[in-house]
């Protein structure tokens, strides 16, 4: 793997690998990498010529109140990580090639950003948006790698190729979790012990759900009522949201009659964790 700081490094080797019809697959990432981050980077190496991971820890997508000074930050180790995945490139931008002096161009949409977390975090998803676009044209990759873990995130990025037309493909992978099932993430870092231990509740609870979907329950308020009462047994984790929405539209619905999300939000002692499960009744 080569550390390199500024596009222009790896550009012309990236546009040579494509010129002769080989594919570029990008892993975009705020670093702290852990398995969720190398599952991302196993894929890209498997479906493309060359791999792209960057890590930035984007600003404008954390609000005023939020752990952008303290967010956990090791690019000596995710160099490491990185190049035992055998990527080809870490790309750690400085923040002026991401945003030129006087910069004021962001992307917003305007619909499904507005629910879930978007309800609870002004502007993140603008900051996510606008950063995402500007690696993807800093990169331009043929093919881009998410985590399901950040479902509205995901959908957002997708919606965001669709209505611009972009020509990237947007590719989804599955949340890699901890064996006692909470979600990775590099937040995980902050809990503490008694933290720690509560928090596979969370999944616990997305799980019942699934397991009365998968026996057959397709009343949205049913499934989440039962999502709730496991939440409502661990008090220290104060949910912000825990809604069921179609996965296309974000939108809700009494029954669960297309592609959807069970999707939850909490604070756990001082850390935001979030979590989701797919409900598909096509499947
Ligand atoms: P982050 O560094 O948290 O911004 O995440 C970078 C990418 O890794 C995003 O596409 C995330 O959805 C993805 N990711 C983070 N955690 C996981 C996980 N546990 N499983 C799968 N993907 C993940």
């Amino acid at each position: 793997v080569k550390i390199v700081h500024k596009a222009s490094e790896f550009r012309d080797h990236l546009w040579g690998v494509q010129k002769q019809g080989f594919a570029v697959g990008f892993v975009p990432t705020m670093g702290a990498l852990h398995e969720g981050h190398l599952s991302l980077i196993r894929r890209s190496k498997a479906e493309n010529a060359v791999t792209v991971v960057s890590v930035f820890v984007n600003p404008t997508q954390f609000g005023p109140n939020e752990d952008f000074d303290r967010y956990p930050r090791d690019l000596e180790r995710d160099a490491k990580l990185a190049l035992s995945e055998k990527a080809d490139f870490l790309y750690a931008p400085e923040s002026p090639e991401i945003y030129r002096s006087g910069f004021s161009t962001y992307i917003e949409e305007t619909a499904l950003s507005r629910v879930l977390c978007g309800a609870h975090r002004p502007g993140h998803f603008r900051g996510v948006l606008t950063v995402v676009f500007r690696l993807f044209n800093l990169v331009r990759p043929d093919r881009a790698y998410f985590g399901r873990k950040d479902a509205q995130q995901l959908r957002l990025i997708e919606k965001m190729a669709e209505d611009l037309g972009l020509d990237v493909e947007i590719a989804a992978c599955p949340t890699v979790r901890d064996p006692d099932g909470l979600a990775m993430s590099s937040r995980n870092a902050y809990l503490v012990e008694e933290e720690r231990a509560v928090a596979p509740r969370i999944y616990g609870a997305l799980r019942a759900a699934e397991a009365a979907f998968d026996a057959g329950e397709r009343r949205s308020d049913r499934l989440v009522d039962l999502a709730r009462a496991v939440l409502a047994a661990c008090p220290s984790f104060s949910v912000q949201y825990l809604e069921l929405r179609t996965w296309r539209d974000l939108a809700e619905a009494d029954v669960v009659s297309e592609r959807s999300v069970l999707a939850v939000a909490g604070v756990l002692g001082k850390t935001r964790l979030i979590d989701n499960v797919i409900l598909d009744p096509t499947r």
